[in-house]
């Protein structure tokens, strides 16, 4: 029996064992995928365990996918560009750090109505997720990213890796085509991002990385003045395709039953 695990603090919401032990069952595959809350102190140990194929594979969460990556043996160039890795395997007897996090947010938009090539994005935060998002735009040839944050000293530290963000400060508001929230505002269903967007004079695709609940309150407005909206489930459920690809080297079915899953 193969072990996968998810490890995190919190750890209690991930959605990952659902889906991975629904796509396990599927495949007639003898693994299983659980759930770990861990500490800073806990790295050395799993990592020792997955160089001897105790655990075969791990995904990372909040807020250890860049802390992890100094206990790892190699990178793939996602990782490595973005300093963030979110699914960890045994390949050639090395310890692998890999970010599928990336083509889970390209495949999502991907799957929606809105072309990206060539438009103007707007990203609301600066946290663990958005390298991958950031990396993802510039790969589909968006024309420009603007960048606010709260904390400004972060969403400044991503032009390291980012040489040509824009950056505005928190409440502010430059125009765009395209706008996403990849903070963590609206995980609870009170949360309102204060933030006056001014009134569309054209219509504007708003993402939300957040999928539960289904309609945060910056879907809703932006549904309300007439825009397009995406919430973050297909990019959750696509960064698990990949990893679980990569671990049993098939491509998992992504249907209606997946969605109904995860809602
Ligand atoms: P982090 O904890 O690394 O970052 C949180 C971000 O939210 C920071 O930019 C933080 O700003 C901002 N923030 C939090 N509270 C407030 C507030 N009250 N006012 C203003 N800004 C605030 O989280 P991640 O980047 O890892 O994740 C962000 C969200 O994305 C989460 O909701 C997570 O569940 C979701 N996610 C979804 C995925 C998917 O597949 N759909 C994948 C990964 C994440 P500051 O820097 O100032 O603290």
């Amino acid at each position: 029996m193969k072990k996968y695990l998810v490890i995190g603090d919190p750890i209690k919401h991930s959605l990952s064992p659902q889906l991975h032990n629904h796509w396990i069952k599927k495949n007639n595959l003898k693994a299983k995928y659980d759930k770990q809350k861990i500490n800073n102190n806990d790295f050395k140990n799993l990592i020792d365990k997955i160089k001897k194929k105790e655990i075969s594979g791990i995904n990372v969460t909040v807020p250890f996918k860049k802390q992890i990556i100094s206990f790892l043996e190699k990178l793939s160039p996602e990782a490595e560009k973005t300093q963030s890795v979110n699914t960890i395997y045994l390949e050639n007897n090395e310890v692998v750090g890999h970010n599928t996090d990336i083509k889970g947010f390209e495949l999502a938009i991907k799957d929606t109505k809105f072309n990206v090539v060539g438009k103007n994005v707007f990203i609301l935060g600066a946290g663990g997720v958005v390298p991958s998002i950031i990396y993802a735009l510039n790969k589909m040839k968006v024309s420009s990213i603007t960048l606010s944050n709260r904390t400004l000293s972060k969403a400044e530290s991503l032009r390291i890796l980012f040489k040509d963000l824009k950056i505005v400060n928190w409440g502010q508001f430059t125009d765009c085509d395209m706008i996403i929230n990849a903070t963590s505002i609206g995980l609870e269903d009170k949360d309102k991002i204060s933030l006056d967007f001014p009134t569309p004079n054209k219509k504007k695709f708003f993402f939300d990385v957040i999928y539960n609940p289904k309609e945060t309150n910056f879907l809703k407005t932006a549904k309300k003045q007439g825009n397009d909206t995406a919430n973050g489930k297909k990019m959750f459920i696509y960064q698990a395709a990949e990893a679980f690809k990569i671990w049993h080297g098939v491509y998992p079915e992504i249907n209606q039953e997946i969605e109904e899953l995860l809602d």
